[in-house]
C-alpha cells in the first residue's frame, strides 16, 4: 500500500517526466500503446487467474470483455492518433485577413486514473490507453477490492511502459485521498456516485477537470412487438455477465402486460441455456466480489427467500421459487405501490428463476423477479448483482414517464420493433447511451463515445472521445506583420470604420 510520501513521489516523478517533453512525440505514444497491448497479451493467463481470484470471473469473460477490449482500444487509437494530433486549419474572419487559424490538441499533462473492481483490467487500462494517446503522463490507482489484479498491474506496468511517465499506486480510500491532494491536470474516475462526489470536491480545490464514469439503474423496456426469445437471451446475457456487476447491465425491465409474463419465463429458459440447470457448477458464471456486496444483494431478494439465521448454509433454495413461477401475478406499476398485497415479499416480486445463494462461495443464482413494485428495496438503488426485477407497465408512455421520474441512467435499452416507440425513447428520455435490442453493445466499440449524463456521470472516453477528454484543444492564430492590415480594427474608430 502506498503512503502519502509514495503519492507525492509518484506525482513529482510524473510531473518531471511530463515537463521533460518525453511524452509528447507521437513515436513515444505509439510505442507505449504497442507495449500496452503486449502487456495484456503476453500475460493473458496471469490476468485471467488474478481476476478469477478477485471476482470469481470466468476465464472467457475476462478474455472477451477485458483483455481483448483493452488490446482493441490500444490498436484503434494507435492507428489514428497522428490524424487526431495534427493541426486542423480553421477559417478566419475577413476583417483579420490575411491570417491563419488552426486547432492543435495538446496533452493535458499529468493525469490520474482511479479505477473500480468490477472490470479491474479493462477499466484501469482502457483510460490509460486514451491518456497515453493524448501524450500525458499517467498515474493509475486500481481498486483495492480487486487486490490480485491491482498487484499484477503494479508489477507489469513498469516492465512494459515508460517507468518515468506511467506509474501504478496501489491502495484504498486513504491512498486515493492522498493522491487527490496533488494538482493533477485531469482526473478520470470510474466507480460509484458517493466517491465521485469526493473526487469532484478534491478536484475543485485545484480547478482540475474531471471525468466521472458512474453508475445507476439502467432500464430496459420490452413491448409486444419485440422478438421475445431474442430479447430474453440478450437481456439475460447483458444482466448476468459478470454476475450482474456491470455498470451498463440492464438493472430492471419494464414490460407491457401482453408480454411481461412470457418474457419472465423465457428469461428463465435463457438462463438455463447459458448456465445449465445448476449455474453454480457452470464455469461461465461469476461470483459476487465480497461479503459486503453479498449481504447487500441478499437483502434485495424477496423477504423469506434466504433464511438470515444461517449465514454459512451452503445452498439455500428459494422457498417460493418453483411454485411462484407458476402463479405469477401481473401487477402493473400504475396499479398502486404494492397492489393488494402490502408485504415486502410481494412488493419485491416473485422469484421466476434463481433466488438461491451460497454465502461461502459468494454465489447468487441468476435471479429473475416478476411483478416487482417500484417501492421494493430492489428498485431503490443500483442492483449491481444478478437480480433482475420485471415490472409491468401499461405502455411505452408509462415506461418513459417512469424513467424520466428517476436520475438519468448510464444506459437505457428498448426491445421494440415499433419505429414510433423507438423514436419516443430516443427523443424523450436521457441516458448515457441507448440500445435498441442490444444491451452492452456500445461498450464494445472504440468508435462510440462512452459515458454518463446527470447522475450517471460526466465526460466520455473510448477512441476519439478518449483522446479529446485527455487533450486540451488549443486554438492558434497567426497573422503576418507586414503589411499591417489590422489598421481596420485599431482606434480611433472614425466614421468609415463604423460603417464597416
Ligand atoms: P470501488 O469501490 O472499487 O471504488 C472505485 C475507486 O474509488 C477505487 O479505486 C477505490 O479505491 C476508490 N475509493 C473508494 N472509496 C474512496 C474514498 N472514500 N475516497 C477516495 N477514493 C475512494 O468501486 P465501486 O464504487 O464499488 O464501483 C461500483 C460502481 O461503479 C457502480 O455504481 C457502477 O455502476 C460504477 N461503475 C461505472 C462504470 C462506468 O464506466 N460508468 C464502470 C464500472 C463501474
Amino acid at each position: 500500500m502506498a503512503s502519502s510520501t509514495t503519492s507525492n513521489m509518484a506525482f513529482t516523478r510524473l510531473t518531471a517526466a511530463y515537463a521533460s517533453g518525453r511524452t509528447r512525440p507521437l513515436s513515444w505514444r505509439r510505442a507505449q500503446l504497442d507495449a500496452l497491448r503486449r502487456l495484456v497479451m503476453d500475460n493473458r493467463e496471469d490476468f485471467v487467474a488474478a481476476v478469477a481470484a478477485d471476482l470469481g470471473k470466468p476465464a472467457g469473460e475476462t478474455v472477451l470483455m477485458e483483455l481483448n477490449l483493452v488490446a482493441d482500444e490500444a490498436r484503434f487509437v494507435r492507428n489514428r492518433l497522428s490524424v487526431w494530433a495534427a493541426r486542423h486549419p480553421k477559417p478566419m474572419p475577413w476583417a483579420l485577413q490575411p491570417a491563419a487559424g488552426w486547432t492543435i490538441a495538446e496533452p493535458k499533462g499529468v493525469v490520474l486514473v482511479i479505477s473500480p473492481w468490477n472490470y479491474p483490467v479493462l477499466l484501469a487500462l482502457a483510460p490509460v490507453a486514451d491518456a497515453l494517446t493524448a501524450g500525458n503522463a499517467v498515474c493509475l490507482k486500481p481498486s483495492e477490492l480487486a487486490p490480485n489484479t491491482a498487484r499484477l498491474l503494479s508489477e507489469l506496468v513498469p516492465q512494459y511502459l515508460d517507468r518515468e511517465a506511467v506509474c501504478v499506486v496501489e491502495g484504498g480510500p486513504k491512498e486515493t485521498g492522498d493522491l487527490l491532494k496533488a494538482p493533477f491536470d485531469h482526473i478520470f474516475y470510474t466507480g460509484g456516485e458517493r466517491v465521485g462526489k469526493i473526487v469532484m470536491k478534491a478536484a475543485a480545490e485545484h480547478l482540475t477537470p474531471v471525468t466521472l464514469e458512474l453508475g445507476g439503474k439502467s432500464p430496459c423496456f420490452v413491448d409486444g412487438t419485440a422478438d421475445l426469445n431474442v430479447a430474453a437471451r440478450r437481456i439475460a446475457w447483458g444482466k448476468f455477465t459478470n454476475a450482474g456487476q456491470t455498470c451498463v447491465a440492464p438493472d430492471y425491465v419494464l414490460a407491457t402486460p401482453d408480454v411481461a409474463e412470457r418474457l419472465a419465463k423465457r428469461m428463465a429458459v435463457a438462463v438455463t441455456e447459458f448456465f445449465g440447470e445448476h449455474p453454480q457448477t457452470s464455469v461461465d458464471y461469476g461470483r459476487i466480489v465480497n461479503d459486503r456486496h453479498m449481504e447487500r444483494l441478499i437483502g434485495l431478494l424477496p423477504a423469506g427467500t434466504v433464511p438470515s439465521a444461517e449465514p454459512s448454509s451452503p445452498l439455500i433454495k428459494a422457498a417460493s421459487a418453483v411454485g411462484a413461477a407458476v402463479e405469477m401475478v401481473g401487477r402493473r406499476i400504475g396499479a398502486g405501490a404494492a397492489g393488494d398485497d402490502t408485504t415486502a415479499a410481494v412488493s419485491a416480486g416473485r422469484v421466476v428463476c434463481g433466488g438461491t445463494v451460497d454465502r461461502k462461495a459468494r454465489y447468487i443464482a441468476p435471479t429473475v423477479l416478476y411483478g416487482t413494485s417500484p417501492d421494493a428495496p430492489v428498485m431503490q438503488e443500483e442492483i449491481f448483482g444478478p437480480i433482475l426485477p420485471i415490472l409491468v407497465v401499461k405502455d411505452a408512455d408509462e415506461a418513459i414517464a417512469f424513467i424520466n421520474g428517476r436520475p438519468k441512467p448510464l444506459a437505457a435499452y428498448v426491445f421494440s420493433r415499433d419505429r414510433g416507440t423507438r423514436l419516443a425513447f430516443e427523443r424523450r428520455t436521457s441516458s448515457g447511451a441507448l440500445g435498441f435490442d442490444l444491451p452492452l453493445g456500445h461498450l464494445l466499440s472504440s468508435r462510440l463515445p462512452f459515458g454518463g449524463v446527470g447522475a450517471s456521470g460526466m465526460g466520455t472516453y473510448h477512441g476519439k472521445a478518449g483522446f479529446d477528454t485527455f487533450s486540451h484543444l488549443k486554438t492558434v492564430v497567426a497573422k503576418p506583420s507586414f503589411p499591417d492590415t489590422l489598421g481596420l480594427v485599431y482606434p480611433p474608430f472614425d466614421e468609415a470604420k463604423r460603417q464597416l
